[in-house]
């Protein structure tokens, strides 16, 4: 693809941001996993380990796979009933129409199945997606993911987006993506114009883990999209390395606000394989956010967020400020609280 994507080691290389030091290792991770850096990421990158670096160049550590890493980490297999559905809660359904993306995490937690070369639905699982919606009134809202669904043409975005908001029973829907920061150029105006649907609420959330993916051209990129009435969401990983400080979080989600962008869930790290050096436990990630409380406007807190691993479902991690019948402020102290009498 002639789109100046670097995608491979000699790639990295040339364009300065791995060593001939690196060549070995990179080779042997790109043959694992896919790798992909978009010239407009590759241009925020200042050093290799540096916070946009470290997500996206390959490192030696990812042909480790630790004791607890799992090959399907949030277990979208066990809740598949077809190709590209994962139906876990009764009123949503994800469906991943691809599993290209603009870039590659190197954290990614379906990082065994998402590349490149990994296969598109076709027209006919498509179509048998949508049908497994038209047939179950209970699903209310509808998650494209991938993969990146916004890698599809214009084109094959709004017809599938059309599709499933003629459904009755569809109310929402959800576009999960990483190109306005990744690649905010794909955006086009016909993108924007294929989201852009008058009965049905689309909303797209964003993943995005550093204040400085907010280009001016990202910002330009949700912009365009929320003219078109598009909803903008964020959803970040706890970063090892990227976001681990108070300071980040807090950089990272004022930037989201800016580009209109609310801050929705931050996601504690998925063991996916080869992924530990960017883990951050949950005790410091309950503490990195309260740092934030009380300080920073409310708007920029997202809910932290852990995938049971195995596939039991999301669920909030904190941090609790409840501290028996009492309850802690912003500040740790705790305060004790008084009810109405029993007998009300
Ligand atoms: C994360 C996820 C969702 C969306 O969950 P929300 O809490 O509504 O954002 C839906 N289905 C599956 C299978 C998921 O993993
Ligand atoms: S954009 Fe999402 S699906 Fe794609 S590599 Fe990153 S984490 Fe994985």
């Amino acid at each position: 693809m002639p789109d100046g994507t670097l995608r491979t080691p000699d790639a990295l290389i040339g364009a300065g941001l791995l060593t001939e030091a690196d060549r070995d290792a990179a080779t042997r991770v790109a043959a694992r996993y896919a790798v992909a850096v978009p010239p407009a990421f590759a241009a925020l990158i200042e050093d290799a380990d540096d916070p946009i670096g470290r997500q996206v160049l390959p490192h030696a550590d990812e042909l480790v796979t630790a004791a607890h890493e799992l090959l399907d980490p949030v277990g979208d297999a066990a809740h598949s009933p077809l190709p590209g559905v994962v139906h876990r809660y009764p009123d949503r359904v994800l469906i991943t129409p691809l599993l290209v993306c603009p870039l590659y995490c190197r954290f990614c937690f379906r990082r065994e199945r998402v590349g490149p070369g990994s296969g598109a639905l076709s027209g006919a699982e498509l179509d048998a997606a949508v049908a497994y919606v038209r047939a179950r009134p209970a699903i209310r809202e509808v998650i494209l993911t991938g993969g990146d669904p916004l890698m599809l043409s214009p084109r094959r975005l709004g017809r599938l987006l059309r599709a499933l908001a003629e459904l009755p029973h569809v109310e929402l829907l959800r576009v999960h993506s990483r190109v306005p920061v990744a690649d905010p150029g794909r955006v086009s105006a016909a993108l924007a114009e294929a989201m852009a649907l008058d009965q049905t609420p689309v909303w797209l959330v964003l993943h995005a883990n550093h204040a400085r993916e907010f280009s001016p051209d990202a910002a330009n990129s949700l912009r365009r999209l929320q003219r078109a009435g598009v909803s903008l969401l964020g959803q970040s990983v706890l970063l090892r390395g990227v976001n681990d400080s108070v300071a980040a979080l807090e950089a990272l989600f004022r930037a989201m606000l800016r580009a209109r962008v609310k801050p929705y869930y931050l996601h504690q790290l998925d063991p996916a394989p080869g992924t530990a050096r960017f883990h951050v436990p949950l005790a410091e990630g309950q503490a990195l956010l309260a740092g934030l409380r009380g300080r920073v406007t409310g708007l920029a807190w997202p809910t932290y967020v852990l995938d049971i691993p195995g596939g039991f479902g999301k669920v909030p991690v904190g941090p609790i400020y409840l501290d028996g019948d009492g309850v802690r402020d912003p500040s740790g102290k705790s305060h004790a609280l008084a009810g109405p009498p029993a007998s009300l």
